[in-house]
C-alpha cells in the first residue's frame, strides 16, 4: 500500500525579491551580478538549513521550498495552487535580505489567505530590524529576532502544537487581541556548535517529498554546487554600509562580539559536504578574526581530514604571508576571495574605518598567494562607497589593469554597485549624514514600494554626497564596460564571452534610456509589455558573465554513492516508521 508522505511541522518558503516579477517590466540591473542568485534573489539564507537541521534533531519534519527558484524555472508554476496543496502545521518565511521585502510579504499574504489557521512566522536580519512594523501586517503572526533563532523557533512550534502561551519565548515579537508584544531578546548563544548545517537533510528532503527542485539553494546549483560553511556570527569590523558590523550587531542582534564555530565542528561540517560533493566549499567569514591559534587549528584539522575539495577562504584583511603558506601546507586545493572595495586608501578608510592594511600590502599578499598553489584569486571592488567619486571608480578600473599586469590568470577582478539597498541598521543607514549618504527609504513599506520602481536607478535606497543615483548607474556601466575590455585583453575571459557581456551592457543602457523616456511620458501598459521580454533577458548577468563566479567543472560534481546511501537511509527509516 502506498503510504502518504508526512506533512511538515514547518514549511520554510523562500520568496522572490518581487513576487510578481514574471509579470512586471523592471530593469533590476547588475545588483545581483556578484552573487550566485539572479535578480530574483532566489538563493535562500543558510539559516534555512540550520533550522532544518536543528528541528530534525528535535524530531520535527521541515520542508524547504524555494518558491523563487520554482517561479524562475517555470512561468507556469502556480504559487497559490502549490500552497493550497500543502498542509503544514506552520509556515516560516525569510525576510533576511531586504530586497525580499515585496516577495516575502506577498507570499505571507497568500499563505494566510489560503490557510488562515496556519501560523506565519518571519525571521532574518531585516525582519529583526523592522519587527515592530512587520508584525502590523495582517498576514504576519510572529517575528523571531536575532541571528540565531533555532531553539526559540522550536519552542514556538511546540507551544503552538500544545496550545501553550508564547509570552516567555525569547526573541519573539507577536500579537493578540491585546496588541503587540515584544518578548525580551535574550537568546544570544555564545557558541555556534549547538547547530549544524547538514547537507544530507537536503537530499533526504528531496526523497521525502519526491521533489528535486524545491530545496535547491539557487539556479544552476546542480551544475555548480558550491557549498557554504559558516564560521562566525557577527563581525569585529565596522564597514559603514554593512548590517553585520560590530556596532550594528550590538544593537540589532544583541551580539556584543563575534562568536566563532569551534574548529572541530567547522571541519566536521566541511567533511560532511565533502562526502556529498566534489565541488568547492566556501568558509564564510575570515578565520583569522578568531585569532591565529583558532585559524591554525582549523587548517591542521583540514589537513588531517584530507579533504580534496577546493576550499575557498574569505579574507577581510591582509594576513601575514605565513598564514597563506600554512593554508598551502594543509589544503591541497584552495582559493581566496578578497574584497578591498576600493584600491584607494582614503575611500577604503571611509568605508572600513582606519583600514589596517595598505594597497601595497594587499598586492604583496596577492603575489604571495600566486606564488603558492592558490587556484583562484577573486578581488572584488564596490561602487557607492563613502568618499568615492566617479573618477575614483575609473581609477579603480585602471588599478584592475595594474593587477592583471601581474600576469597570472588565476587572479581576476570584479566591480559592482552596492545595492540595491544599504543594509538597515548599518551605520550608514542609521547616520546617513555623518557618512555622506542620502536615503530614499527608511521603513519596510517604503522599501517594499521602492522594489517596484521601473529601473534600478530608482530602486537604490541611497545616493552619496559624491554620486547621485544617476551617477552611480553611469559609473557602474562605464566601469563594467572598461573592466570587460580589460578581461578580454588580459585573457581573463574569452573574446566571445567578452563580446556577449559588452552587448549586454550596451543593451541594458539602451533599455534604461527607453524606460526613462517612457517614465518621462508617464509610462503606459503597452510600453511595459514591449519592454518586459527584453528586460527578462538581462535578469541573470549584466556587468559580467555570472559564469565567471562559478568554478570550472570537473566531471560529476556529486558523490553519487553517498547520495544513494542517504536516500537508502531515508527509505529504511520510512519502512520502520
Ligand atoms: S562587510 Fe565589513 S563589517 Fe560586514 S561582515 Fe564584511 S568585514 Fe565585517
Amino acid at each position: 500500500m502506498r503510504r502518504s508522505r508526512p506533512e511538515p511541522d514547518l514549511l520554510l518558503l523562500h520568496a522572490p525579491s518581487v513576487y510578481d516579477f514574471r509579470e512586471r517590466a523592471i530593469l533590476y540591473g547588475p545588483v545581483s551580478d556578484m552573487v550566485p542568485s539572479s535578480t530574483v534573489f532566489e538563493m535562500y539564507p543558510l539559516g534555512f538549513l540550520t533550522i532544518a537541521s536543528y528541528l530534525h534533531d528535535q524530531g520535527m519534519n521541515v520542508r524547504i521550498v524555494n518558491l523563487a527558484l520554482r517561479m524562475m524555472n517555470s512561468r507556469r508554476f502556480d504559487v497559490p495552487a502549490f500552497i493550497a496543496r500543502q498542509a503544514p502545521k506552520a509556515v516560516g518565511i525569510d525576510l533576511h535580505w531586504l530586497p525580499h521585502a515585496h516577495g516575502a510579504l506577498e507570499v505571507a499574504r497568500i499563505v494566510k489567505e489560503i490557510h488562515p489557521g496556519v501560523p506565519v512566522i518571519m525571521g532574518g536580519l531585516s525582519s529583526t530590524y523592522f519587527h515592530r512594523e512587520l508584525i502590523t501586517y495582517p498576514q504576519v503572526d510572529f517575528v523571531l529576532r536575532g541571528d540565531s533563532t533555532e531553539p526559540p523557533l522550536h519552542q514556538l512550534l511546540v507551544a503552538l502544537r500544545d496550545g501553550a502561551p508564547v509570552d516567555r519565548i525569547p526573541n519573539l515579537t507577536w500579537k493578540d487581541a491585546g496588541g503587540i508584544h515584544v518578548n525580551p531578546h535574550t537568546y544570544v548563544p555564545t557558541t555556534l556548535d549547538y547547530v549544524d548545517l547538514r547537507p544530507d537533510l537536503v537530499v533526504e528532503m528531496m526523497a521525502r517529498y519526491r521533489d528535486l527542485e524545491s530545496a535547491l539553494p539557487f539556479n544552476g546549483w546542480w551544475r555548480n554546487p558550491i557549498a557554504a560553511v559558516f564560521t562566525v556570527k557577527g563581525c569585529a569590523y565596522e564597514c559603514v554600509t554593512c548590517g553585520s558590523s560590530q556596532t550594528t550587531c550590538t544593537h540589532l542582534t544583541k551580539r556584543q562580539r563575534p562568536v566563532f564555530r569551534s574548529p572541530a565542528s567547522l571541519v566536521a561540517n566541511v567533511e560532511a559536504f565533502a562526502r556529498l560533493t566534489k565541488g568547492p566549499i566556501a568558509l564564510i567569514g575570515d578565520l583569522r578574526q578568531a585569532g591565529p591559534d583558532h585559524a591554525s587549528e582549523v587548517l591542521e584539522r583540514l589537513r588531517s581530514a584530507g579533504v580534496r575539495n577546493e576550499i575557498i577562504f574569505e579574507l577581510f584583511t591582509v594576513p601575514p604571508a605565513a598564514f597563506l603558506r600554512e593554508i598551502d601546507r594543509c589544503v591541497p586545493h584552495w582559493s581566496i576571495e578578497f574584497s578591498p572595495e576600493s584600491h584607494e586608501q582614503a575611500v577604503r578608510n571611509a568605508q572600513e574605518g582606519e583600514a589596517d592594511y595598505t594597497t601595497e600590502a594587499m598586492e604583496e599578499m596577492l603575489k604571495e598567494a600566486l606564488r603558492l598553489r592558490c587556484e583562484r584569486l577573486d578581488v572584488f571592488f564596490m561602487i557607492g562607497l563613502p568618499s568615492q567619486t566617479i573618477e575614483s571608480v575609473r581609477r579603480t578600473v585602471d588599478y584592475c589593469e595594474h593587477l592583471f599586469q601581474i600576469g597570472d590568470k588565476r587572479l581576476s577582478c570584479f566591480i559592482s554597485p552596492m545595492g540595491p539597498f544599504i543594509d538597515p541598521g548599518s551605520r550608514g543607514f542609521e547616520e546617513p549624514g555623518r557618512f555622506g549618504y542620502r536615503l530614499f527609504a527608511r521603513t519596510l513599506e517604503e522599501h517594499r514600494r521602492l522594489l517596484l520602481q521601473p529601473t534600478w536607478e530608482h530602486i537604490l535606497n541611497y545616493e552619496t554626497k559624491w554620486m547621485t543615483r544617476r551617477e552611480l548607474v553611469d559609473a557602474t556601466y562605464d566601469a563594467a564596460a572598461r573592466l570587460n575590455e580589460l578581461k578580454v585583453r588580459y585573457g581573463r575571459i574569452s573574446r566571445r564571452r567578452g563580446n556577449r557581456v559588452a552587448a549586454s551592457i550596451a543593451a541594458a543602457s539602451a533599455l534604461r534610456a527607453r524606460l526613462e523616456s517612457g517614465l518621462a511620458r508617464g509610462g503606459d501598459a503597452a510600453t511595459d509589455a514591449a519592454l518586459k521580454g527584453e528586460i527578462s533577458r538581462f535578469s541573470m548577468s549584466t556587468v559580467c558573465d555570472k559564469r565567471e563566479l562559478f568554478w570550472r567543472r570537473r566531471y560529476s560534481r556529486f558523490r553519487i554513492a553517498e547520495v544513494v546511501r542517504i536516500m537508502g537511509r531515508y527509505v529504511a527509516g520510512r519502512t520502520h516508521e
